[in-house]
């Protein structure tokens, strides 16, 4: 893909595999390489790579309309994981050779369980995820992890050697290195980059192998480090936090109104920031980065032991500071909580997190919407507002 990203530039080309998903796996399918599908951040794609399988992240579509899906699923259950399994029943996922199901959240575990027993593929292995962040949660997860390595193994006929899975973390590790450095280029006023063509970034890095995603992240960075033409600062700076904010038609609808230069979702900076460590037994760095250094609101953190209403702004500072950091790094004038109906993990965090932002001053707004296009409208009236109610000069 190097040669290929040259040609057509490395934005241009992410944008090409944003609109055509499939356009680098199918040539390496013919070429003989398996690709397996998965949903959520919580697969350690690290083993995958290692034993040369391509990770293909399944994906809901705002634009087409749920019906298929509601046969399988209530109409209370989130709609994100209903579109991606109304996408699957329609036939868009048939190119995988494979699916990896998940305990991700509840709404991912039913979802894998039902896809499973359509038996689309021969290949559907099931990992596990406790939802807690405690020494022997981490030591199942591992020992989940251990098993399921060797369940690639033998479907893809290959031993998973300690130095390709080190090798394999090592590229993980550059993506996410290099991905940190893409959204360094938003701190700018205005941002080199906006969050709409990030998303696109991100969704393509999730459609290719993992070497040839740091070959195009690489060539997009090169890009849009020399840009020096940017369009008008919007009014207002802000950060998206939320699990489903996957299609660009929400990140359009935002940047009407407001220059998104940060986030916190399942696909981006959550996605990102968090490295494997080195460990002598690289599946230790594997358990604790998938479990414990990742922040999603889906794994329970204790809090600690004899706190009750004094040390509740400690408690909420040892959750939710890092975002404080990140409001002051990427100079974020407002936070919007973007969800979908019915997803209770980020649900359930919601009353926490926005005690703890509005204790430390930062205006936020909390969204819901039904994982469809007709909640656009709504979505941008409201984004709208809370822009003009927040908005600073800019210079
Ligand atoms: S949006 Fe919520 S319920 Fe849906 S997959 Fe994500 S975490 Fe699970």
């Amino acid at each position: 893909m190097g040669e290929t990203a040259k040609a057509v530039g490395g934005m241009n080309l992410a944008k090409e595999i944003h609109g055509d998903r499939q356009l680098i796996v199918r040539r390496l399918q013919k070429a003989g390489k398996k690709v397996l599908g998965y949903m959520g951040p919580s697969i350690p794609l690290e083993i995958l790579s290692a034993v040369d399988i391509i990770p293909f992240r399944i994906l809901g579509d705002m634009e087409e309309p749920i019906s298929r899906a509601d046969k399988a699923f209530p109409v209370t259950m989130c709609p994100c994981v209903r579109s991606c399994f109304d996408l699957a029943c329609k036939g868009r996922y048939d190119f995988l050779d494979g699916y990896i199901g998940s305990h991700y959240c509840d709404a991912q575990e039913k979802a894998s369980h039902i896809w499973k027993s359509m038996e689309s593929f021969r290949f559907f292995p099931y990992l596990d995820m406790p939802h807690t962040t405690h020494p022997w949660a981490e030591k199942y997860f591992k020992s989940m992890l251990v098993a399921f390595g060797k369940q690639l193994e033998s479907y893809q006929g290959r031993s998973l050697s300690v130095e390709n899975l080190r090798q394999s973390i090592e590229w993980h590790n550059q993506q996410r290195r290099l991905v940190k450095e893409l959204y360094e280029l938003r701190k700018n006023d205005p941002p080199l980059i906006s969050g709409t063509e990030t998303l696109k970034v991100l969704i393509a890095l999730s459609s290719v192998p993992v070497a040839e995603g740091n070959v195009l992240l690489r060539e997009v960075l090169d890009e849009i480090k020399a840009r020096t033409v940017l369009p008008a600062p919007k009014p207002a700076r802000i950060l998206v936090w939320g699990d489903a904010v996957d299609n660009v038609c929400l990140t359009e609808a935002m940047e009407e109104y407001v220059d998104l230069v940060m986030d916190d979702t399942g696909l981006g900076a959550g996605n990102y920031f968090a490295e494997v460590e080195a460990t002598p037994d690289p599946f230790d760095g594997l358990a604790h980065r998938y479990l414990v250094q990742t922040n999603f609101p889906r794994t329970f953190r204790e809090n600690r032991a004899g706190e009750t209403g004094k040390a509740r702004m400690s408690q909420l500072e040892d959750r939710f500071s890092y975002l404080e950091g990140y409001v002051k790094e990427w100079k974020v004038d407002g936070i919007v909580l973007l969800l979908v109906r019915f997803c209770d993990p980020y649900g359930f965090e919601v009353p926490a997190l926005r005690a703890f932002l509005n204790e430390i001053g930062i205006p936020n707004i909390y969204l819901e919407s039904d994982y469809s296009n007709a909640a656009l409208p709504a979505l941008k009236t409201r984004i709208q507002a809370f822009a003009e109610m927040i908005a600073k000069p800019r210079p």
